[in-house]
């Protein structure tokens, strides 16, 4: 991938919020994190208490400095006691966290001071670049930008020198703008890294392990399809492991083109790969067949190339009444189906509904 198409996927990336929150949760690491979320938020809270009706607290202690505590321990509440909140409630708490922060730091009377309190933006910037997507952080960051704006223009005009105005507010800009898109770019790059191949780009064996269980539990029909290369050792030993490499690179483009944007497409082993789509049993075999077509046609190099091909495919709707496969049913049975093709001769499509009762399966 070339500079500008990784910064492409990465600020088109919508991130999996869910899987996010899901996988750090089977890893028992929400507990902690929810703890230290909502000290900072206990810590504000203390803070606007202790310089409350202080000569350093805002002007109008009365309502600001209320907010301020409120606000803060409302957020510690809320973390420490309720359940990690979804996506929207997730956004909607640190847009608010946001705008309190400058709102309130613009009170101060020292502003110096009050410029500080941009540097709260930086712990609420770190949040969103790791649980949320690129756009998000980008409306943070402009938000991060104009706030370490208002926080220098204030210093200026409240009989400080310029320059000392200048350099705060290119101290700020340091800490508040510049970090953090690198950071979750960097993290980004890491987690897309772990979750595909390197020599075909597709997902790997863990990633689609990640993508199928939501394919599978939104969709009321659902086809897993596997491919496995016939004779692909043949390949290498004919025409050496660097053809044996484009050919793979070549059917996993191929079944990325054919399978379009709605499905999941994987390499999970040497030469075999998964397709899975939300498709019913006719469209499901039809769809099979047609990529199976798409792998055998023919090269520009020469090498011919066929796959075994297993479709294992469950549609809710044929059997209201069946219980719902999990993943993992969904490709054995894909695999199982993809043998006996192998067994019939290769290049050919074997489908399991899983929906019909088992007598009439095979
Ligand atoms: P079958 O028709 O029964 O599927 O036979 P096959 O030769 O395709 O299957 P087999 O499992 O015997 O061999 C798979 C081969 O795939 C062996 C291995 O060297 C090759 N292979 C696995 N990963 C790669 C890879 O990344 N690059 C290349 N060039 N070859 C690979
Ligand atoms: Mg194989
Ligand atoms: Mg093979």
């Amino acid at each position: 991938m070339n500079d500008g198409k990784t910064l492409l996927a990465w600020w088109n990336d919508p991130v999996d919020y869910p899987w996010l929150v899901g996988t750090l949760a089977a890893r028992s690491a929400l507990g902690p994190l929810r703890l230290l979320i909502g000290l900072a938020g206990a810590s504000i809270a203390v803070l606007g208490a202790v310089i409350a009706g202080t000569p350093i607290g805002p002007t109008n202690p009365a309502v600001t400095s209320t907010i301020g505590v409120a606000a803060g321990i409302m957020w510690a509440l809320r973390w420490w006691l309720l359940p990690w909140p979804g996506r929207i409630e997730s956004l909607l708490l640190i847009a608010a966290a946001d705008v309190l922060f400058t709102v309130e730091f613009l009170q101060v009377p020292d502003r110096l001071f009050g410029a500080m309190g941009a540097l709260l933006l930086v712990v609420t910037g770190s949040y969103l670049g790791f649980f949320h997507s690129a756009r998000a952080l980008a409306v943070h960051t402009a938000w991060s930008l104009l706030s370490v704006i208002v926080f220098s223009v204030r210093i200026a005009t409240g009989g400080q020198d310029v320059r000392l105005a200048l350099a705060v507010g290119l101290l700020l800009l340091a800490a508040v703008v510049s970090v953090l898109p690198a950071l979750q770019i960097l993290y980004w790059l890491l987690r897309t890294e772990s979750l595909s191949d390197p020599l075909t780009a597709l997902l790997n064996r863990r990633g689609l392990e990640i993508r199928l269980p939501r394919l599978v539990q939104r969709h009321p029909a659902v086809c897993v399809i596997a491919f496995d290369i016939d004779r692909f050792k043949e390949v290498n030993d004919t025409w050496g492991h660097r053809v044996g490499d484009t050919v793979l690179s070549g059917t996993a483009r191929r079944l990325a083109d054919a399978a379009g944007r709605s499905a999941v497409v994987a390499r999970t082993g040497g030469e075999e790969f998964v397709v899975a789509a939300p498709l019913g049993a006719a469209a499901a075999r039809a769809e099979a067949e047609r990529l199976c077509r798409a792998v055998a046609e023919p090269r520009s190099d020469g090498v011919e190339v066929t796959a075994s091909v297993g479709v294992a495919v469950f549609d809710g709707a044929a059997c209201p009444e069946c219980p719902r496969p999990t993943p993992e049913r969904l490709l054995h049975a894909a695999d199982s189906a993809m043998y006996r093709a192998k067994e019939a001769g290769g290049n050919l499509v074997v489908v399991d509904e899983l929906t019909l009762p088992p007598g009439h399966r095979h």
